[in-house]
């Protein structure tokens, strides 16, 4: 213990750069995220329109947060642009379909 507060360097932190870059990075994540998701979800919409499959509800440009793409066969990876694996449910109907089995990760993201 000799002098603890002697030639300390102060004026950098090594902290700072990496903040910066792991925000640039969520960044870049989440655009990428919301892109995909948004591509397939609009691609859906345009397909199927503005109406729930299940309940026959229909929707409009400012209710259209509430209708949601289903994936048939439960796997989000598989998005077929002829819209074969897609299914356009309401949220509430969305949330009954899932509710048998596993309430999936469309209420996660
Ligand atoms: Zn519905
Ligand atoms: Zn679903």
């Amino acid at each position: 213990m000799s002098g603890p507060y002697r030639g300390r360097p102060k004026s950098r932190w090594p902290k700072k750069s990496r903040e910066q870059k792991s925000v640039e990075d969520v960044i870049k994540e989440l655009r990428q995220d919301t892109s995909s998701t948004v591509d397939y979800r609009e691609r859906s919409l345009k397909i199927h329109g503005l109406i729930c499959s299940k309940c026959g509800r229909e929707f409009d440009e400012k209710t259209r947060h509430l209708l949601t793409v289903h994936h048939k066969d439960g796997n989000r990876q598989n998005n077929p642009p002829d819209g074969s694996n897609w299914e356009n449910l309401c949220v509430y109907c969305h949330d009954d379909e899932h509710s048998r089995g596993r309430l999936g990760d469309y209420l996660k993201r």
